[in-house]
């Protein structure tokens, strides 16, 4: 008789020391979460842990998924044909040069999945968005962390510190949780001085939000480097953070590889419809573009008023320096305000705040005034 030797705690073991090393990714607190804790009023509960976009979607988005939603019992368009001819007109890019991901996070894991591996390594910098580490960290092979510079990204040392064994390089532009921005000359710069065999994934996330005197075009890099890869996504100033979808602009023959590992149908048909509106949504994207910015100053003032420091934010947050971070969050929390810890960053000392409409930003004042002073 076959005799079963294997514990269900055994099982975990059998993972690869590197899988269970893993700290998982920390999301921002659900306000689902915090109402069923605290027993709060939801209505009351602000939510600026995810740098979600506080005005939610725009009207022909919100059109085109009301359309679509009779053809959720099919298949969705496993190459999202019509939302990367979108793309491919607005960029003048080709078609085969677009990888279409459920959120840009998917983009990053099929970088990884298609070209880390045990044996090899990756750069990113001290304090980078923390997919970066995980998706690296989950193929087995070996980050190479460079010391933040100011709180971003030092890329010339990033650049220097390139291995034998590297293969790809991540660079956050804005960052996140640090909002800090590398521009366009610095951009070049590593591109020019990173060896051709090195994808570098430039992840800007949050390019909508840039000021215009800060706006590049890194798209027009992708002719004269073909190891460039530019990550966008749909989560942030268009406001589909829930329906998942992002997309990778790279070489065709970059693109072919991540294909062969992308699930059949990883981006859903909402997704796919809603982004597909979501770039005709111009106003919209404007809006948030205006009130984001308009925000933006109101935080940077008001912790300024409370005596305390925030890194100079590129995108739709601020990161500020608070003292004793996870006693601050908690006292946010009890007063219906959800913000995000940093402390996985290495910045124990800060919290990130998502721009909210002006009436969220003038409630999390409040409750941070008042919790520095508990
Ligand atoms: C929010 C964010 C993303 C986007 O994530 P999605 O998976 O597209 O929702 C990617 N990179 C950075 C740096 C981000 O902050």
């Amino acid at each position: 008789m076959n005799v079963r030797m294997t514990k269900p705690n055994d099982l975990s073991a059998l993972a690869p020391d590197y899988i269970r090393s893993i700290a998982p990714y920390q999301p921002g607190k659900p306000i689902s979460e915090l109402v069923r804790e605290l027993g709060l009023d939801e209505a009351s509960v602000v939510k600026l842990a995810s740098n979600e976009n506080p005005l939610g979607i725009g009207p022909r988005t919100r059109a085109a998924i009301d359309a679509a939603l009779g053809e959720i019992c099919r298949y969705p368009d496993g190459n999202g044909f019509e939302l990367k001819a979108a793309l491919a007109a607005r960029f003048n890019v080709d078609m085969n040069a677009i990888v279409l991901g459920n959120g840009s996070n998917d983009v990053l894991e099929l970088i990884s999945l298609a070209f880390l591996m045990p044996g090899r390594s990756a750069v990113l910098a001290q304090h980078a968005f923390a997919v970066y580490p995980l998706a690296t960290q989950a193929r087995g092979a070996r980050a190479i962390v460079v010391p933040a510079k100011n709180f971003g990204h030092d890329l010339a040392a990033m650049a220097r510190a390139v291995a034998e064994d590297t293969q790809v390089l991540w660079i956050a532009n804005p960052n996140n949780p640090t909002g800090t921005f590398a521009p366009a000359g610095e951009i070049e710069a590593l591109l020019q001085a990173v060896p051709p065999r090195v994808l570098v994934v430039l992840d800007e996330a949050y390019s909508e939000y840039l000021p215009l005197d800060s706006k590049y075009d890194s798209v027009k890099w992708l002719k004269r480097f073909p190891n460039l890869v530019v990550v966008r996504t749909f989560s942030k100033a268009y406001g589909l953070a829930g329906l998942r979808v992002g997309y990778g602009l790279m070489h065709a023959a970059v693109a072919d590889i991540l294909n062969r590992v992308r699930q059949p149908f990883n981006v859903n048909s909402l997704a796919l419809t809603a982004a597909r509106a979501a770039l005709d949504d111009m106003e919209f994207v404007a809006r948030s573009y205006a009130t984001n910015l308009q925000g933006l100053r109101q935080l940077e003032e008001g912790v300024q008023a409370l005596g305390l420091e925030a890194i100079p934010s590129y995108g739709n947050f601020l990161t500020v320096r608070v003292g004793k971070a996870a006693e601050v969050y908690k006292r946010l929390l009890r007063r219906g305000v959800i913000v995000r810890p940093v402390a996985g960053y290495e910045l124990p000392e800060h919290l990130r705040v998502t721009v909210g409409t002006a009436e969220e930003n003038v409630r999390f004042l409040a409750a941070l005034g008042a919790s520095l002073k508990e």
